[in-house]
């Protein structure tokens, strides 16, 4: 399983942006899991198979330029909102309102991508049947708890 304590510090900060550039952020440090999500709503999110999140500290966090939000109620009952840029439609990250301490970064937006090693796929019950999932992940046909490290 992957840990944090593991990985190189000395790659932080990496610079991440939307495509068209307007926005532009830091993180500061490694996220404490990486995660893919085959849902419905990732798959239409991402425009592919499923969507990748970092769960990341707010403060770990330095943004600049213009984000616009948008919510939606999640499976859960809990507001999922997500962040994006005005300009070009980026998504940048998605939180819920009663946590603004975690934000689940979209971490293809990263300059470096070397970090993205996901540990736990979830929604598998919606997952593309062409899609095999890797080896020594964790799987769950729905949601997982992303607030307790992996
Ligand atoms: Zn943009
Ligand atoms: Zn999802």
């Amino acid at each position: 399983m992957q840990d944090t304590a593991g990985q190189d510090s000395s790659i932080y900060p990496i610079k991440g942006a939307c495509q068209c550039g307007q926005v532009r952020y830091r993180l500061l440090q490694a996220p404490a899991m990486v995660v893919c999500c085959h849902c419905k709503e990732c798959q239409k999110l991402s425009t592919s198979a499923f969507s990748i999140t970092a769960v990341v500290k707010r403060e770990h966090l330095e943004f600049e330029g213009k984000l616009q939000h948008w919510e939606r109620p999640a499976d859960s009952g809990n507001i999922n909102a997500a962040a994006f840029c005005p300009g070009c439609g980026n998504r940048i990250y998605h939180y819920d309102p009663q946590k603004p301490d975690v934000i689940k970064l979209k971490p293809s937006t990263l300059e470096n991508t070397d970090i993205i090693k996901p540990s736990k796929h979830l929604w598998v019950s919606e997952k593309q049947n062409w899609f095999e999932i890797p080896e020594g992940v964790e799987q769950y046909s729905k949601q997982a708890d992303l607030t307790e490290k992996s």
